[in-house]
């Protein structure tokens, strides 16, 4: 996997046409570069290896991957819903231009008034719980709605075990033995439960967890079909296609894997007679995680116990590495292909031992003053950033065709003081 680099004929680091040494000075460091046009051919060539097999397809953006307005713009242009987690996204999804029709809201032990929010909202609800759905009946104007249930198919498949959704340990959807129950009992009170939704996990570079998933959850809705005579407007697989992190993975043949996962899914609905719900699935990492690189500077280089790079973000700027261990593939910007020459740590500014964003890194010679791009930083990453130490949170700047906005400004100092108030007693 080469990471699709661009270069420059200075042989510098190039996105969307721009040398990322100009962005830098332009809009200093650290600072999240994302890729317009990248954004667009993730969403059409995933669309693409599904809608060429089975045309009533759907694709949600999972906006918690990165919730910046122009991405979610982007993506509201190409014909993307959206399948938000939490009221701020749905939010979030409305300032954008999603039409609320188009956002399914699959919520994680949600309070009454994150329900109703949502039965506000007028967005489409997937429910996790028995409880959310007695509670979501007491709401009035959430008389016979459509509804769906996420079931965990106990099957699990992810990048590290925080991000297995699916199986016995996992907190997420209904369980398969009460799935009948739960359809009855919601048709009972008045609801249609028209779609099923599974999510088994993130970060899946291998088609076969997601193909038995697949598998189980339409032997599921065949036997909610049969005993519960669900009839079935969609059916949502979730998101969780993985992208190559490290030089060794190398990319999902997403064609491929589009055409067994609807050949499946064909099966499937004759086999049980389920007619032709539209089929979804839930994008988040596949559709901006290689679309972004965070620039950070060099400003110290330090040899103790171990020689160190010491760069200007922390895992308050990108948090996979602690978070995870995950691996971030990093380049220096005016030397991207160079040989590795050396074994070094690159450390976060954060005051924190697990503030690194690689350990003994092989990597060519690196010099204070240098331009790192940690690559593969357009998920989880600004969407997961803090203000930890009281660092005020990076730029997103969008490029495309040698052109460059800020489409979220880097925060002040006042904005991580923002909405702290001091009693008077102690001002005295
Ligand atoms: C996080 C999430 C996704 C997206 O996961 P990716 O690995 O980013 O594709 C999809 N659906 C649900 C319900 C999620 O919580």
């Amino acid at each position: 996997m080469d990471f699709n680099l661009e270069t420059n004929e200075k042989g510098n680091l190039t996105m969307g046409g721009i040398d990322v040494h100009e962005l830098a000075d332009q809009y200093q460091t650290p600072l999240y570069v994302i890729e317009e046009d990248r954004i667009k051919s993730n969403y059409k060539r995933l669309y693409n290896a599904f809608s060429s097999h089975y045309n009533d397809f759907k694709m949600y953006y999972a906006c918690k991957a990165n919730t910046n307005l122009s991405i979610m713009r982007i993506l509201e242009k190409e014909g993307s819903g959206i399948d938000a987690v939490s009221p701020g996204e749905i939010y979030t999804s409305l300032l954008a231009g999603f039409d609320p029709s188009k956002i399914l809201y699959t919520g994680n032990n949600v309070t009454d008034n994150e329900l109703k929010f949502a039965v506000e909202s007028g967005v489409k609800i997937n429910l996790d719980s028995i409880s959310q759905l007695k509670r979501l009946s007491n709401i009035p104007e959430a008389q016979g709605m459509d509804i769906s249930f996420r079931v965990n198919p106990m099957v699990g498949a992810g990048h590290h075990d925080h991000c297995i959704t699916g199986g016995p340990l996992s907190k997420f959807g209904i369980m398969e033995e009460e799935a009948v129950e739960v359809y009855k009992m919601a048709k009972n009170l008045g609801f249609n439960p028209v779609g099923i939704h599974t999510h088994i996990g993130s970060g899946i570079l291998d088609p076969e967890p997601f193909k038995l998933a697949v598998n189980v959850l339409m032997d599921i809705a065949g036997k909610l079909s049969e005993y519960a005579d669900v009839v079935f407007d969609f059916i949502d697989f979730g998101g969780g296609i993985g992208i190559p992190y490290t030089p060794e993975e190398s990319v999902l043949d997403v064609n491929d894997f589009g055409e067994k996962i609807t050949d499946l899914y064909k099966d499937k609905l004759d086999e049980y007679g389920l007619g032709k719900p539209t089929m979804c699935i839930e994008p988040g990492r596949y559709i901006v995680g290689d679309a972004a690189v965070l620039l950070t500077r060099v400003n110290t280089i330090k040899q103790s116990y171990r020689k160190f790079a010491g760069v200007d973000a922390g895992f308050n700027t990108l948090l996979r590495p602690t978070m995870y261990g995950s691996y971030h593939h990093i380049v220096v910007a005016d030397k991207p292909f160079a040989e590795s020459v050396q074994k070094i740590d690159i450390a976060g500014d954060v005051c924190e031992s697990g503030d690194l964003f690689a350990r003994d890194r092989s990597m060519p010679n690196v010099g204070e003053g240098d331009i790192l791009a940690i690559l593969n930083a357009g998920a989880y990453s600004f969407s997961m950033a803090s203000q930890y130490n009281s660092r005020p949170r990076p730029a997103e700047i969008l490029v495309s065709n040698g052109q460059s906005d800020i489409i979220r400004e880097r925060e002040t100092f006042s904005d991580v003081l923002a909405k702290q108030n001091v009693p008077m007693r102690l001002l005295r």
